[in-house]
């Protein structure tokens, strides 16, 4: 299903450069706003494609296909275990990976990264794992001790900024002689166990920098970026150690600002965040049709952080959270158009499908479609 590359497996010495993971995720309806009675625009086609009105013509719509497709209906914990729980023991080898959660404000990025106190996100689960797999590493006496420890930054405006030492700088990004991204000066805080981690990584999200735009009050115009870093030494000589990395980025959204009536300051941090997730794009872009060429990383801060984590032998997977309601359209076919693996044109009408099997619309297909259509999810 997925089109992996197992870098590990790749031949010693060999520069093989890992595709980035592609999943979307689509939250459920909720178009307070839908006085038109429109219903959703998106729906799902099973575990790798949906599909989306097309506005150019509405008697047709546009079929995509991705490394998966986390449908409305997808829980937290199927979204952990499928894009996220896989690459996690790569870290305890000394190997980097990171998570990333893109797409516009209010289609769920925060959810699927935090989430709440019931239904908790990538992260603590993320975390959580680490713990789970270190202490099963230690119990099994391998001849490494580890170590966990957190950093949390966030990049504002094209600066970097320590979240766990609130009124900081903006920080420095180095790359030592072996092409490790290092971040001189940014907090590192050693942590024994998950309810450590919780103790410093809540109060230390308050301090991210947010401010409302009109398209959602609790809009973030930041990247957060969560760091975790495990420590393998040796336990007898020779005293060898190795470090992996986990990136656990909630990005900021990806919208298009003309659109949100953004101005003066709010646009000119639009425009530094634009600045950021172009690049991911042309990153991404560049990392997954393998045309060999130029990665530009240095074209931005976030992208620069993420050099040694982000292809190369790393293992990275990017969330694209969309939204299915008629307001989010052009955002999501955006986003959609930047995710996707392929994409088709199909005769086949949306809205009328909708009105005579309104079912679909919660994300269930009629037995004539599933005939018709092949296996859902
Ligand atoms: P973003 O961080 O992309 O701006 P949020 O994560 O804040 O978006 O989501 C916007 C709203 O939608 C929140 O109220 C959130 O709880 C809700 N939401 C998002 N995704 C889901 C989902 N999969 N299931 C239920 N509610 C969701
Ligand atoms: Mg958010």
């Amino acid at each position: 299903m997925a089109q992996r590359v197992a870098v590990s497996e790749a031949p010693a010495g060999s520069r093989r450069t890992s595709r980035v993971r592609v999943a979307v995720r689509l939250r459920p309806y909720m178009d307070t706003q839908d006085d038109k009675g429109e219903g959703p625009c998106v729906r799902g086609l099973g575990p790798q494609k949906l599909e989306i009105i097309n506005w150019r013509n509405a008697t047709e719509t546009l079929q995509y296909q991705f490394d998966v497709f986390h449908g409305e209906e997808t829980t937290q914990q199927e979204v952990f275990l499928t894009s996220v729980k896989p690459i996690l023991p790569h870290i305890l080898n000394g190997q980097n990976a990171s998570v990333f959660a893109y797409g516009p404000t209010g289609a769920g990025k925060t959810h699927t990264m935090f989430g709440s106190q019931e239904e908790p996100g990538v992260i603590p689960r993320a975390v959580r794992e680490v713990f789970n797999l270190v202490g099963a590493q230690e119990k099994s006496q391998d001849g490494w001790e580890y170590s966990v420890g957190m950093s949390y930054l966030e990049i504002y405006n094209e600066k970097v900024l320590d979240l766990l030492s609130p009124g900081s700088q903006d920080l420095p990004i180095r790359e030592d002689k072996d092409r490790n991204i290092l971040i001189p000066g940014l907090t590192h805080t050693p942590l024994s166990s998950f309810a450590d981690f919780d103790t410093h990584f809540i109060p230390a999200s308050l301090n991210r920098t947010t401010a409302s735009t009109k398209l959602n009050q609790r809009s973030s115009r930041s990247h957060a970026i969560l760091l975790i870093k495990v420590v393998k030494s040796r336990c007898g000589p020779p005293h060898r150690q190795q470090t992996g990395k986990l990136y656990l980025v909630d990005l900021a959204g990806s919208e298009d600002n003309r659109r949100t009536g953004n101005q003066g300051i709010r646009l000119k941090e639009s425009g530094a965040i634009n600045l950021s997730l172009f690049t991911l794009s042309k990153v991404v872009d560049a990392l997954n049709t393998g045309a060999g060429g130029r990665v530009p990383y240095r074209d931005s801060k976030l992208t620069r952080l993420l050099q040694d984590s982000l292809g190369g032998s790393a293992h990275s997977v990017m969330i694209t959270n969309i939204a299915p309601d008629y307001r989010y359209y052009f955002d999501t076919f955006s986003a959609l158009n930047f995710a996707a693996k392929s994409k088709q044109i199909v005769n086949r009408p949306f809205v009328k499908e909708t009105v005579l099997a309104p079912t679909i619309a919660h994300g269930k297909r009629s037995r004539e479609e599933r005939e018709a259509g092949g296996s859902v999810e």
